[in-house]
């Protein structure tokens, strides 16, 4: 049984380490062993107050509650496959299994009070035209991989109104209005008062998790935290972007 359980989810979740490209063993999930002792951890979560994705994604109306990455992203670095893989490679199970991991860290670490105040995750929307070719939202698979460790429900409230360009090229500036307001909320009424959560895999140059937050703030709630699997250095951010992986 557990022979025939192991072949069908070799279907769902690669059996080969994403990082090192190393064939998994039975109890590993995402990444072997080695490549998960060595990630590039953030350690954002045990920071709350002082991070760098909170300086980069809190506006002057507002103070995010909580940030976190799982780890420092680096497009050059092999563990960008974490997120490139999941994209490229259609392999959506990298994106929850990814998110699961991370939740899962958070709450060994202590951070079980932060995140159990959380009332909805809300993954930064998808534009359908794109949705259509890549068949899934990764930023929802990372809530929902999140949801499964910590019990948190994912909302469908934020909508993308359109697909934005490439941002791989133009100025720093240039990328910042590129995604203005593309995000939208839907049923604000029901986030009234709530504390949510906007998880995106990757936050590079922060401006579509700011666009993000921007439409959230539309309902009132009562805190807005951001969860990212992985997240730039603040100064390297304007050589790197989430459409340029
Ligand atoms: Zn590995």
């Amino acid at each position: 049984m557990k022979r025939i359980l192991a072949a069908i989810s070799s279907f769902v979740m690669p059996r080969v380490c994403p990082v090192c490209r190393r064939s998994l063993l039975t109890a590993e999930t995402l990444m072997c062993t080695p490549c998960l002792a060595a990630l590039p951890r953030s350690v954002m979560h045990l920071r709350p107050d002082a991070n760098s994705l909170a300086s980069r994604v809190s506006r002057p109306a507002h103070r995010t509650a909580f940030a976190a990455a799982w780890f420092d992203y680096d497009r050059h670095s092999p563990y960008a496959a974490l997120v490139r893989d999941a994209k490229l490679s259609s392999k959506p199970a990298i994106s929850r299994e990814a998110g699961r991991l991370f939740a899962m860290e958070m709450l060994a670490d202590g951070c079980a009070p932060l995140l159990h105040d959380i009332d909805v995750l809300l993954p930064v929307p998808m534009h359908w035209s794109r949705l259509m070719r890549r068949g899934f939202n990764q930023s929802r698979e990372v809530a929902q991989g999140i949801s499964l460790a910590t019990g948190i429900p994912v909302g469908d409230n934020l909508v993308a109104t359109r697909a934005h360009r490439s941002q791989t090229r133009g100025t720093a500036q240039h990328r910042l209005t590129n995604v203005a307001g593309i995000a939208a909320l839907r049923s604000p009424a029901e986030l009234h008062g709530l504390h949510i959560a906007i998880v995106d895999d990757v936050v590079t140059t922060g401006a579509t998790m700011c666009d993000a937050i921007r439409a959230v703030e539309e309902a009132s709630p009562r805190a807005i935290s951001v969860l990212a699997l992985g997240a730039v250095h603040s100064d390297e951010w304007v050589f790197n972007d989430k459409q340029g992986l």
